[in-house]
């Protein structure tokens, strides 16, 4: 996958925009912010598919993720990347990450793979961590955003084909990387077509997921 940058990214790369929490200038993320921004490693189980996330999909890491994935801010990638490797389960030691990429379709539109830059940047932070590319988009799927949960499930069908040159299966455990889990569609989509391809997943790991209310 080549890194092509956006004139979105290239653009927030000489303007630097200030923190995304507080506003003020300096940084996309400051560090009194992500002090006061609660992560931490929660299981989570969707669609039969179990992993763990770090914080609750609301208003804040809604903002961070977007700015992310529309706005061409992915010098955000680094510090949320940063909460996940801080908090990141010792049990689930010298990982392999493997990236589920985006559809071929918002590939063109943002001309980069934001899930590609957060499993590099993770792959930096976790002792032992390689990040492997082992999964690719097969056609035009529809932003799963947009679907009915019925719709997203036969949306992903053959979304992801699996290309194993030059991987050897070893010892770590392997953990699907993603932004965000809502439905667990589009993980359980990606560790069906590994494991159809021989490859056995652990797990995955997502920087937020939906949560019930309690109230
Ligand atoms: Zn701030």
């Amino acid at each position: 996958m080549s890194s092509i940058c956006s004139v979105n990214e290239l653009l927030n790369f000489f303007l630097p925009t200030p923190c995304i929490s507080c506003e003020k200038p300096g940084s996309p993320f400051c560090l009194k912010c992500q002090a006061r921004f609660p992560t931490s490693a929660q299981t989570s189980n969707r669609l039969g598919v179990s992993g763990f996330a770090f914080c609750e999909y609301g208003d804040l890491s809604a903002k961070i993720i977007n700015a992310i994935k529309e706005s061409g801010q992915t010098s955000l990638i680094g510090p949320i990347a940063g909460l996940m490797a801080k908090d990141w389960p010792k049990e689930i030691s010298n990982p392999t990450l493997i990236p589920i990429p985006s559809s071929s379709k918002n590939y063109r539109k943002r001309g980069y793979q934001h899930i590609l830059k957060l499993t590099a940047a993770l792959e930096k932070r976790i002792p032992e961590a390689k990040s492997v590319s082992l999964l690719r988009s097969v056609g035009d799927r529809e932003d799963q955003a947009s679907l009915t949960p019925a719709d997203r499930l036969t949306n992903l069908q053959g979304a992801f084909s699996v290309d194993l040159r030059g991987f050897k299966p070893g010892e770590s455990p392997i953990v699907l990387v993603d932004d965000v889990i809502t439905s667990g569609a589009t993980v359980q989509a990606a560790q069906r077509a590994l494991e159809e391809a021989g490859v056995i997943v652990a797990g995955f790991c997502v920087f937020a997921e939906t949560r019930p209310r309690t109230r």
